[in-house]
């Protein structure tokens, strides 16, 4: 069994690292959210006050964190995972992240001798739980074929994507197609209602239609359909809508750089903008259909 150094025990990082316990390794986590931690502790995870003190020893590390700023924060630095994890240590990111910072991750681990993949994750924090998310794999093929053997306890999936950062292509481009799924199962969903159908009959006929998605069947924005909705909770956060539009501007990015027109994407990223500017970005992304049933004005 492995020593596991886990760095971002959040929505997915917690329910993730609760997976590699119950494989049997030792995981030890370093969260900024003492909250964090302590849920985390709770299902085996021995906190670790530092990164440093995180990755000594450690077999592997994971880091589970937003975006590419933060995992540029952890792994650089003289408190970073580089100045402080020994070089045999394999390297895995498993965040979403733009694909400049993760090229600099993948050139700053080489130069100091590590090996490092980038590893991002689809299934929700409902895959993250269950221990099938499917995972996308970029970097040199040893590494790769090395990560895929740590991460099986948390996966459906593993699929190797090719060289450095085809890990996060894959990822962003899921994204931008998950996102334009959600907005387009809030419209469907919305005017089903709107037409008098019956919620859980309308759900019952799209998810066996050509209506159906992930996002229907797993993100469903109504209550009482589905049982992973967020929408039962009062859209308390799986997944943030500030996550989302962070997603989705990824794509938008990506698509600039390469002269690729996004036309639908970019309208759903202005729809998760304004769920932002109407103070709820740390909710659930699923709560965009608000905007299409009048319950948020912005
Ligand atoms: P989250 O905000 O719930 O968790 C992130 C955690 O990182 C938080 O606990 C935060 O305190 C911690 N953190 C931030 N900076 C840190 C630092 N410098 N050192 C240590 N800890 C730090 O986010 P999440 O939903 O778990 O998502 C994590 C990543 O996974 C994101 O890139 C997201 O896009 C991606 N992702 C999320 C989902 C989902 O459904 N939530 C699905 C697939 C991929």
């Amino acid at each position: 069994m492995a020593v596991v150094a886990w760095i971002g025990l959040g929505n997915m990082g917690g329910p993730m690292t609760a997976n590699m316990v119950k494989a049997g390794h030792t995981v030890k986590g370093f969260d900024l959210s003492p909250n964090a931690l302590a849920a985390a502790g709770a299902h085996g995870v021995e906190a670790a006050a530092s990164i440093a003190a995180a990755v000594q020893g450690a077999d592997v590390v994971f880091t589970m964190l937003p975006k590419g700023d933060h995992v540029r924060s952890v792994y650089f630095g003289e408190a970073g995972i580089l100045a402080n994890a020994a070089t045999a240590t394999l390297l895995i990111d498993s965040s979403t992240i733009d694909i400049d910072s993760a090229q600099a991750v993948h050139d700053a681990a080489a130069a100091a001798g590590f090996r490092f993949v980038d590893a991002p994750v689809s299934g929700g924090m409902s895959g993250a739980t269950a221990g099938t998310l499917t995972f996308m794999i970029g970097g040199e093929s040893g590494a790769v074929a090395d990560a895929s053997g740590f991460i099986e306890p948390m996966s459906a999936n593993i699929i190797p994507t090719g060289g450095a950062t085809t890990g996060q292509a894959a990822k962003i481009c899921n994204n931008l197609m998950l996102f334009i799924n959600l907005a387009s199962t809030s419209e469907g969903a919305v005017l089903a209602d709107r037409l008098g159908l019956d919620k859980q009959v309308f759900w019952d006929i799209a998810s066996v239609s050509s209506g159906d998605s992930w996002a229907l069947r797993t993100w469903y924005p109504v209550a009482g359909v589905v049982p992973t909705s967020a929408a039962n909770n009062d859209f308390a956060p799986t997944f943030t809508a500030e996550l989302a539009n962070k997603d989705i501007g990824l794509a938008i990015a990506a698509a600039r750089s390469t002269d690729t027109p996004l036309e639908i994407g970019e309208h759903v990223q202005q729809l998760f903008q304004r769920l932002i500017d109407g103070g709820q970005g740390a909710k659930d992304c699923s709560m965009i259909v608000s905007l299409v049933d009048g319950s948020l004005q912005t």
